[in-house]
């Protein structure tokens, strides 16, 4: 063939058999009449993609010594989709060897990283050149990854490479146990979202590299391609919403998180372009796609930046995530307008991006958990230490009214004693307020001092200088003899003269649980403690079956 095509012409021992950059292309209405194009109808000055032609096709000349004579070869491509191809191959004899290839072969024939693979056929004569007609293409991939490899390399790359992605799929597999299990009990959104991210990086390495058809060797090959950009796109998506729940309040401004998310919309709407796949949109939408992550990605990328500037802790943790990302899409984009051509497959970047994503992410929800660990606990502390407060009195530290009517009924075998000081009016006005105040503290150490040892037993202040306590007890005889013991504690030490406080006595009133409501229960101590005062004060009376009976009366001195 004498068409006007550029070739390598790489010595004979070189393994790199890439040929994408030195294709020639040509458009045509029929397979055939793409198949029968001249060499001179073919564009070889650039790498071109007649973008409305059905049926593409390439053109590439091998030079003597491009390839060791003695070697099989496998031709590789990236087809990305397409709805029938057929490869030709010519030799030096002019023999020629047609391969009509569908895609379901091409899924069948799939070796791991982007290819699917044709055997070239060894014949005597040496392989001169290599046609390939593509109908309906969807990326301009599919002719510049194409490349002639030694079968033997093809292999060995195919299984090595199959190894790594797999560790790569165990690799984003733990953050998404992890995070299913955490959510379990630490129920914050940002779990869902770190979940849903990692799922989607996962499903792209899965799809992406072509280990899909070694797990359901039947998919067609139309569903790894539009699984590429599907999980792309959750993946991002699920990585904004992510972001947005794991930066702390306050730490970006909210229009900035609005504009993000509706960049991130408006991804998923070109996503949904590219699923229509639609005729006039063909070979761009899936560029239009990818270029919508642009705009999007300096979103976020001015988000994790703002929360930064703003002092946030796990800022930090996502710049690191997220660098790998934003400079695999700067070169991707840098590639796309034929900047600059990496001297590495992108999509390997790409990996190892999504493992430093999910790795840094991942440790950014860890130290998020530590964080809102150590305020939940210190919230629950001082919710703990708020209760406690509104349920004690503040002059004697004993249990005030509110923690005393809390309590819904008096069991059996619990009684409860009412204790209200006598003449404690005349106390304040002799001796004043402050004076009152320290007899009341004395009668709460008193009142402890007598009830240390009686099991379950709780003192209150009811208000004023009236007490209650409630306590573990058989029955009324028991009753009138704790009654009995607390009235006599408090008119022996409540003389208080060695700490300069006057004599005060107390009287008592009493009444057994019997499983009733505390409001009964407290009504009939009242009554036998009204009874108490009636009978001259300074004494006990219990509630019994015929109504309040004053058990003791100490003369007064
Ligand atoms: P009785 O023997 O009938 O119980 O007579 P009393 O004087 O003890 O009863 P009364 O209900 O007439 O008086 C209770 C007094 O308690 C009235 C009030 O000045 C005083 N008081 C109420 N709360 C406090 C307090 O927190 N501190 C002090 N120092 N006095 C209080
Ligand atoms: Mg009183
Ligand atoms: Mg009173």
């Amino acid at each position: 063939m004498s068409a006007a095509v550029a070739v390598c012409a790489a010595p004979a021992s070189a393994r790199d058999l890439q040929l994408g950059e030195i294709l020639c292309v040509g458009g045509a209405d029929s397979a055939r009449a793409a198949l029968e194009l001249e060499p001179q109808e073919l564009d070889c000055s650039a790498v071109r993609f007649a973008k409305r032609d059905r049926f593409v096709r390439t053109h590439a000349d091998i030079a003597e010594g491009f390839y060791p004579t003695e070697e099989l070869l496998y031709w590789q491509t990236d087809p990305s989709h397409f709805e029938t191809m057929l490869v030709r191959f010519v030799y030096e004899d002019g023999t020629e060897k047609l391969f009509d290839v569908d895609p379901q072969m091409a899924a069948r024939n799939w070796f791991v990283q982007t290819r699917f693979s044709v055997p070239v056929p060894k014949l005597s004569a040496r392989l001169v050149g290599v046609d390939m007609v593509v109908e309906r293409a969807r990326t301009a991939q599919t002719f510049q990854e194409a490349r002639l490899v030694g079968r033997q390399e093809a292999r060995e790359e195919h299984y090595s490479k199959s190894l790594l992605y797999s560790l790569l799929c165990g690799l984003l597999l733990v953050p998404i146990i992890f995070g299913v299990l955490s959510y379990h009990w630490l129920r914050f959104r940002f779990i869902i979202w770190h979940v849903v991210m990692t799922a989607g990086a996962l499903m792209f390495v899965v799809s992406n590299s072509g280990l899909l058809f070694r797990l359901l060797p039947d998919a067609p090959l139309g569903l790894r391609f539009q699984l590429n950009t599907i999980s792309l796109a959750i993946a991002t998506a699920s990585a904004v919403l992510f972001v947005k729940e794991l930066i702390e309040e306050g730490k970006v401004p909210r229009w900035l998180v609005r504009t993000t998310i509706g960049l991130a919309l408006f991804m998923l709407v070109m996503k949904t372009v590219t699923v229509i796949d639609l005729e006039s949109l063909r070979m761009i939408s899936q560029s239009a796609f990818l270029f919508s992550m642009l705009p999007l990605s300096l979103a976020l990328l001015a988000l994790i930046t703002t929360a930064l500037l703003n002092n946030s802790r796990v800022a930090m943790y996502l710049l690191f995530a997220f660098s790998g990302m934003i400079l695999g899409g700067i070169i991707r984009l840098l590639m796309g307008l034929g900047l600059y051509d990496p001297a590495f497959h992108i999509d390997n970047f790409l990996y190892l991006a999504m493992a430093i994503l999910v790795l840094g992410t991942s440790a950014a929800v860890g130290d998020r958990f530590v964080v809102l660990r150590v305020e939940r606990d210190r919230a629950r502390v001082s919710a703990i230490k708020l209760g406690r407060l509104a349920m004690t009195d503040p002059l004697t530290g004993l249990g005030n009214r509110r923690a005393f009517e809390s309590i819904e009924r008096v069991e059996r075998g619990q009684a409860l004693l009412v204790a209200d000081i006598d003449h404690f009016k005349a106390i304040n006005d002799s001796k004043g307020h402050a004076v009152g105040d320290a007899v009341l503290r004395h009668m709460a150490s008193v009142m402890r001092d007598s009830f240390e040892t009686v099991s379950g037993a709780t003192i209150y202040r009811l208000g004023g200088e009236e007490f209650a306590v409630l306590f573990a007890c058989d029955d009324e005889t028991a009753m009138c003899h704790a009654a009995e013991r607390l009235r006599k504690a408090v008119d022996r030490d409540m003389p208080g003269d060695s700490i300069g406080l006057p004599h005060a006595t107390v009287s008592v009133g009493g009444a057994m649980g019997r499983g009733r409501d505390l409001k009964q229960v407290f009504s009939e101590a009242d009554q036998a403690l009204y009874a108490a005062k009636q009978a001259g004060r300074n004494r006990s009376a219990v509630s019994g079956e015929d109504g309040p009976d004053v058990l003791a009366n100490v003369a007064k001195a």
